[in-house]
């Protein structure tokens, strides 16, 4: 049997979750500050709660919201710091380490969501970048750009880029690339 982690007021720093355990937590202890007779309330109890939150980041992927040529961790961070920088969710005194193993246990292994990634791993990269699909036609023109010198040859495959089809975007591109970088113009 899995014993369900209580979490209580005290580890947030956020006056709606801290409101929200109040009311529909109970008395006990908590089982990460150890903090006495305060309202705790089981780890999957807010879900509801963190799953906006959750929405406004992904998983860090190439083709997706990384371009070939980046860094990954340029691009990425831990996603308990990504929302620590905007969000003030958890209070100064929770330890840093265990804000990850908080989110795992939120979510839990049967976790499953339709605008996150199915069992989303807490560990990976995480970033709030947009995906290119709803990018710019520059992002889009170097994923094509690596897709045809790596992935296929040369021989397009419009569904294996994770792109809108070139004829959308290229005769915009087209006219821009030979002014903005005329490498990357002359090099496909
Ligand atoms: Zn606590």
């Amino acid at each position: 049997m899995v014993i369900e982690m209580n979490y209580c007021v005290e580890c947030f720093a956020d006056k709606y979750l801290r409101e929200f355990i109040t009311e529909r937590g109970s008395a006990g202890k908590c089982d990460f500050c150890r903090a006495a007779n305060v309202a705790v309330i089981p780890a999957p109890d807010l879900r509801d709660t963190f799953e906006p939150l959750l929405e406004l980041y992904s998983i860090v992927e190439i083709g997706t919201n990384r371009l070939p040529d980046e860094d990954p961790f340029q691009v990425g961070e831990a996603l308990d710091d990504l929302i620590d920088q905007n969000w003030p969710v958890w209070s100064e005194t929770f330890p840093s380490e265990q804000r990850i193993p908080m989110l795992e246990e939120i979510f839990g292994p049967e976790y499953d969501h339709d605008r996150v990634a199915l069992r989303p791993d807490f560990q990976d990269l995480w970033t709030d970048r947009r995906p290119f699909y709803e990018g710019s036609a520059r992002d889009s023109w170097s994923m094509f750009c690596h897709h045809l010198r790596h992935e296929r040859r040369f021989i397009p495959k419009a569904d294996e880029f994770g792109s809108s089809s070139p004829a959308e975007w290229l005769p915009i591109e087209s006219r821009i690339i030979p002014y903005i970088a005329p490498d990357r113009a002359q090099s496909v």
